[in-house]
């Protein structure tokens, strides 16, 4: 039996045989398939698959029946992409949506075609895609995840290394384009092998990450801060020169030195001493640019740490 003839709201179909057949066929699909007027909207055919889901349609129109809070034919209706401009049909579309009424996937595939009485109907089968789609989507949030954890120093939330070298490149060949001038600042934390002696290495780890945090805290967002590793750091500083570079570096030397850590047993206060370079210009290398920042890093150490200095 089709729907329509069960209902006496529908508009009334010739009972024929192939009609019969054609229903019987389509009322058994494990999917959503109607016919409504191009024009009107009003559903002619409408399966037992869909009204199972969305009720009986009781001659009224599609957007009334299988969308939610539609006071008007649906903004994406696809209509407009079944027909040519001498109003002929061009095939059909394919698309995935979510219906608004019950929130799951389908893949609806939409064609104009010739009804048995002869004029141009819209035709949808729709099938239900929401476990695929849930999958999908928690397959991207697994490889965001996995991606964030790739470039992400795993004690202190910082990017890594890894990620540190790939974003500065980037950072750098975009500085040469602009010709704006780009500055890197090295910090290492002063004796801090006397920190985990002392007060053992979950303690270092605990003044690893305040500062990390302390650091993340007074740079720009658009700064690349990383942990290098062990207790080496780097701020690759976009659109900076030298004297501003020192700046931050001040700053963030004042910020470490000032702070206290409380671990068990006590609180611990840790220094560190930073080497800053700065360049501008198509030969900027970030390889050059690091090992100008380390040598003035290590005659920041070499000059008594819990300073800055910058190369010559
Ligand atoms: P300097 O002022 O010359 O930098 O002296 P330092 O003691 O900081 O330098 P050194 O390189 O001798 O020691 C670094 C220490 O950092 C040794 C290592 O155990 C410690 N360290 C490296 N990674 C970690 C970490 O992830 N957690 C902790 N707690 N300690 C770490
Ligand atoms: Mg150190
Ligand atoms: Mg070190």
């Amino acid at each position: 039996m089709n729907s329509s003839a069960n209902n006496p709201d529908m508009p009334s179909v010739p009972e024929d045989l192939s009609y019969q057949a054609i229903a019987t066929v389509l009322n058994s699909l494990d999917a959503l398939v109607y016919v409504a007027d191009m024009e009107t909207h009003e559903l002619i055919f409408f399966n037992d698959y869909g009204s199972n889901y969305w009720g009986n349609p009781g001659g009224r129109k599609c957007w009334q029946v299988l969308q939610k809070d539609q006071d008007g034919p649906c903004s994406f209706c696809t209509n407009p992409q079944l027909v040519d401009e001498h109003g002929q049909p061009t095939g059909p579309v394919v698309w995935e949506f979510q219906n608004t009424a019950n929130q799951r996937w389908y893949q609806c595939r939409d064609q104009a075609i010739r009804w048995i009485d002869g004029r141009l109907v819209r035709m949808e089968i729709a099938t239900d895609i929401t476990e695929r789609k849930e999958m999908e989507q928690a397959l991207e949030i697994a490889r965001d995840r996995a991606e964030k954890l790739a470039e992400t120093d795993e004690l202190t939330g910082l990017k890594n290394r890894r990620s540190f070298f790939s974003l500065s490149t980037q950072a750098i060949h975009q500085a040469i384009r602009a010709g704006d001038p780009i500055a890197v600042i090295m910090f290492d934390l002063d004796h801090f092998k006397q920190v985990n002696d002392q007060w053992g290495h979950a303690a270092g780890d605990t003044v690893l990450r305040g500062m990390a945090a302390a650091a993340r805290r007074t740079v720009r967002d658009s700064d690349i801060l990383a942990r290098l590793g062990g207790e080496e750091f780097a701020v690759l500083l976009p659109a900076t020169d030298l004297p501003k570079a020192r700046y931050l570096a001040q700053r963030l030397q004042e910020t470490f030195s000032s702070q206290l850590f409380p671990v068990t047993g006590g609180a611990i206060r840790c220094t560190a001493s930073f080497g800053i370079a700065a360049g501008t210009g198509p030969g900027m290398v970030l390889d050059h640019l690091l090992r100008q920042a380390d040598g003035a890093l290590f005659r920041a150490k070499e000059a008594g740490r819990n300073q800055v200095a910058s190369r010559y």
